[in-house]
């Protein structure tokens, strides 16, 4: 049985902290790029690799079928789609892949008007992080008309596992909000644990060890903490106002749906707060900062200042 990989030409939009290293992994797979981001710094590397520069989103969308987005919000989104200069406005462009998180609403929306123009899109929110987009192993969700999924899935597979969540726009949307819920709440409930234990007299690293070897173990126990929070240098590499617009969207999301809310309530909280205090740009690891102020101690390595 021979199964031959189709490559592609692929259009790619966004490349940072999770747009580079995916865009990396298709060139390495043979598949040929057009990219396009706002900033230089970001398309030289993949230009250097021998992906071709646009010059907007629609230039991407003329010269390929299949164009695909990694992009930090959802008025971005909506404008490099729909707005002005957008993809919508390409002449070649047949599907639209949007990797980033915008939620079920937006992505529903987008999708609408693409349709206009007969642009299918699909949603593939990701998750695992910038490591696990650098390793190929993010989880990747994907809703949209079957054959079209079945068209791009060997491109997809690039990133990690494809699930293939549905039909519906935003299906995939859904799926990863409440992962990312789960993320999001483990960060902020293991930073209140472990400030817990240090305003106790307990060793950070230990309680980490014990946590992983137990059953409070959650990624930010076996991830975030030992890499980024004991050592203390908060550059997991994913940013607060991305965190809190995932928790936002996905309360919002159980609201409207009449699903019980109160814990993604609190933790939305946590996250607006840390936005406030340390701004959106930074890692989304300085919640534990936002919780030590508070506690008035320090979780890490070098725990008394
Ligand atoms: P990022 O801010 O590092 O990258 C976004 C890129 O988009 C930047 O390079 C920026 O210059 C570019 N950009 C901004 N405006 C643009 C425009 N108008 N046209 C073209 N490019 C533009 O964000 P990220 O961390 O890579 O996240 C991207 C998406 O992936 C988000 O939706 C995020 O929620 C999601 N995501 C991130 C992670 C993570 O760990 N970082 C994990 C899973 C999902």
């Amino acid at each position: 049985e021979q199964r031959s990989t189709r490559f592609m030409d692929i259009g790619f939009i966004g490349l940072g902290n999770m747009g580079q290293p995916m865009a990396r992994r298709l060139i390495q797979a043979g598949h040929k790029l057009v990219v396009y981001d706002t900033r230089n710094d970001a398309v030289a590397p993949l230009v250097a690799m021998g992906a071709q520069l646009a010059s907007s989103p629609a230039d991407v969308a003329d010269r390929v079928e299949t164009v695909m987005a990694s992009l930090p919000s959802l008025q971005i989104s909506e404008k490099v789609t729909t707005g002005e200069g957008g993809v919508i406005h390409g002449k070649r462009i047949k599907r639209f892949i949007d990797l980033s998180t915008t939620g079920s609403r937006v992505a529903a929306k987008i999708a609408a008007a693409l349709a206009k123009k007969n642009i299918v899109q699909i949603d593939s929110p990701v998750s695992g992080g910038v490591g696990g987009a650098t390793k190929g192993t993010l989880a990747v969700m994907v809703s949209g008309p079957k054959a079209e999924i079945d068209l791009v899935k060997d491109a997809l597979a690039v990133f990690g596992k494809v699930f293939v969540i549905g039909e519906k726009p935003g299906m995939a949307q859904t799926m990863k909000l409440a992962n990312n819920f789960l993320s999001a709440t483990a960060m902020a409930a293991t930073s209140e644990a472990v400030a817990m234990g240090v305003k106790a007299g307990l060793d950070p690293a230990v309680m980490i060890d014990v946590i992983n070897a137990g059953s409070g173990r959650t990624t930010a126990s076996d991830g975030k903490f030992p890499q980024a929070i004991l050592p203390r240098t908060f550059n997991y590499g994913f940013a607060t106002a991305l965190m809190l617009k995932d928790v936002r969207l996905c309360f919002d999301e159980a609201k409207a749906l009449n699903v019980p809310s109160a814990v993604m309530n609190a933790v939305l909280d946590q996250w607006e707060t840390t936005n406030a205090e340390y701004g959106g740009d930074s890692d989304f690891t300085a919640i534990v900062k936002m919780i030590e102020k508070r506690a008035g101690v320090i979780v890490g390595t070098e725990k008394k200042r």
